[in-house]
């Protein structure tokens, strides 16, 4: 099977013949339909995300099942497949409060033994899940089964970027109808997330970003105001939108300090400050000492969107099937295998939500 496989951080990927490994008992054989090209591939492929190497990229993949573990009762071959990278234990305190997106567990196996063979030696797969391939190897915990009728090009978006905007305004900010939301950063989850504060019936949704080319996508996402940051300061950019005060909810999807801080500063008194974007391991941010007491925001963290694959993704599946999602208008463009590098490329220069790469499905 053809991979788009990485040998060494800061390096080029490339796309390469891989052997898979027979299935484990708890494993299922996954045939790709599609996988998006998420930021954190980008971050595995320069080295801000340490990963065992090589590894095939990928972790936002959907398919159909071609083969089962002898143990595996929750799927059978020709089911449809969502891919998540997160496999919670189910027995940790975390997965027993309900916190299944903290699970330490959930990517255990992706630093178990290698997946795969090439032509260099043993070869895994990034985050457990090495979309970016014709086909890969999971626990049988990291699938989740969805209907038939949504397109598996659609699908592939469940397993990460959608799960995590819409889940980080759903779940975690918990978007009241009514309520102003700011979202920061209009990549496929800053997109995510403005769509879920639609779908919360927020007013107004400001999306803003660096790149200007973005906002348009904001606006068909559900975006009703939009400032560019590269020409505004967004604090009071967002204070004219709003009557002076600020807004409810500041969801900032980029990760980076200086976003971070102008997103509390855009959020206003007894809002709420959610943190999505994966800053990098070393960065800080600094805030107003006083201000975090005197002006009692609440700053939390919403990795996964909260969410639980198996409990989830079957309710934004139901989402998209009757309407409510438009997954289409998160798709930038549709890619080959070998076009990865490409993508990149556009990710890197902030342009675009996602790139959807597609395999030919011959089961
Ligand atoms: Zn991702
Ligand atoms: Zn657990």
């Amino acid at each position: 099977m053809k991979a788009v496989v990485l040998h060494q951080a800061g390096q080029p990927t490339a796309v390469e013949d891989l052997t898979l490994r027979p299935v484990g008992n708890h494993e299922v054989r996954v045939q790709l339909a599609a996988s998006g090209v998420c930021h954190t591939d980008l971050s595995v492929r320069d080295g801000a995300i340490p990963v065992l190497l090589p590894c095939t990229l990928g972790h936002e993949g959907a398919g159909i099942v071609t083969d089962v573990g002898a143990d595996v009762t929750t799927v059978a071959p020709g089911d449809h497949v969502v891919l998540t990278w997160n496999a919670p234990c189910r027995s940790c305190l975390h997965c027993l409060r309900g916190e299944a997106q903290l699970c330490p567990h959930g990517l255990a196996h992706a630093f178990g033994e290698p997946y795969a063979q090439g032509a260099a030696g043993p070869v895994w797969p990034e985050m457990g899940a090495g979309t970016l391939a014709e086909a890969t190897l999971l626990p049988a915990a990291a699938v989740v089964p969805v209907d038939k009728s949504l397109p598996l090009d659609h699908a592939a978006l469940l397993a990460c970027g959608v799960t995590t905007g819409v889940g980080a305004v759903i779940r975690t900010a918990a978007v009241r109808p009514g309520e102003s939301v700011l979202v920061v950063g209009c990549g496929g989850v800053g997109l995510a997330a403005i769509q879920a504060a639609r779908l919360a019936g927020a007013a107004p949704i400001i999306a803003a970003d660096r790149v200007a080319g973005q906002l348009p996508a904001a606006v068909a996402n559900g975006a009703t105001d939009t400032v560019d940051t590269a020409g505004a300061d967004l604090a009071s950019a967002v204070r004219d939108l709003t009557g002076g005060i600020g807004v409810d909810h500041g969801i900032e999807v980029v990760g980076k300090p200086a976003t971070i801080r102008a997103t509390y500063e855009a959020t206003r008194r007894g809002g709420k400050v959610t943190l999505v974007g994966a800053a990098g391991i070393d960065e800080t941010v600094t805030l107003p000492a006083l201000s975090l007491m005197a002006d009692g925001k609440t700053i939390q963290g919403s990795v996964y969107g909260a969410s639980d694959p198996a409990r989830d993704i079957p309710v934004l599946a139901k989402l998209a099937l009757r309407g409510r999602l438009d997954l289409e208008a998160l798709v930038t463009r549709r890619i080959g295998i070998d076009e990865v590098e490409a993508a990149f490329a556009d990710m890197a220069a902030g342009r675009g939500a996602r790139s959807v790469v597609r395999f030919s499905v011959t089961t």
